[in-house]
C-alpha cells in the first residue's frame, strides 16, 4: 500500500500509519483532515468524502450538518441543504450540536480523570469516538444524545430503546 506523505516536510510515514496521526519527522499534522457529515470518518478535505462520497462540509458547519443528518437529510443533499439553508438556521443549529457536544466532552473529561489511576489509557479516546462511530463500525453513526439519554452503542441505535424512527 502506498505510504502517507507528510504535506508539511514531505516525509513518508511507517506503513502502520493511520489517519489522524503526527508525522514522525515533524510532528506536524500529515494532512489536513476532516470529519465526514455523513459517516463520520476522518477524510482529506477535499470535495467529497473516500469512504461514503458524500459533500465534504467546511469543518466549522460539521454541527450543523450533524444536525441536518439526524433529521433525516440525506448523503448527497446535505452539503446544498446547507447553502440553502438561512445562515441563522445554520448558526442555530451548529449550537445546539454543541450543546449536545458539550454533554459528552464532559464525560469524556471524568474518563480522562480515571484513567490517571489506570493501567490503560484509552477509555477517554474510545468514549470521544462514541458519539461518532466510524463506517467500519456499523454503519450509520448514532447522535450524541436522543431525548436526553446518550446511545450506549450502536446496538441500542439499531434495536434497544433508543431505537432510530428513521431509516
Ligand atoms: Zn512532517
Ligand atoms: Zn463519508
Amino acid at each position: 500500500m502506498e505510504r502517507a506523505v507528510c504535506e508539511r516536510c514531505g516525509e513518508k510515514q511507517p506503513v502502520d500509519w493511520k489517519a489522524g496521526d503526527l508525522c514522525l519527522a515533524c510532528g506536524a499534522a500529515v494532512r489536513h483532515e476532516v470529519r465526514c457529515a455523513w459517516c463520520a470518518e476522518w477524510v482529506p478535505a477535499g470535495k467529497f468524502c473516500r469512504s461514503c462520497g458524500c459533500e465534504v462540509v467546511n469543518e466549522i458547519l460539521y454541527g450543523a450538518a450533524r444536525m441536518l443528518k439526524s433529521a433525516g437529510v440525506d448523503r448527497f443533499s446535505i452539503a446544498g441543504k446547507l447553502r440553502e439553508l438561512d445562515p441563522e438556521q445554520v448558526r442555530n443549529l451548529s449550537r445546539i450540536y454543541e450543546g449536545q457536544l458539550a454533554v459528552v466532552l464532559r464525560r469524556c473529561e471524568e474518563a480522562r480523570l480515571c484513567e490517571m489511576y489506570l493501567l490503560q489509557k484509552t477509555h477517554s479516546r474510545r468514549l470521544e469516538e462514541s458519539p461518532v462511530p466510524s463506517a467500519a463500525e456499523g454503519g450509520t453513526a448514532c447522535e450524541i444524545t436522543r431525548g436526553g439519554t446518550r446511545c450506549q452503542s450502536e446496538r441500542l441505535c439499531e434495536e434497544g430503546p433508543n431505537k432510530r424512527s428513521s431509516a
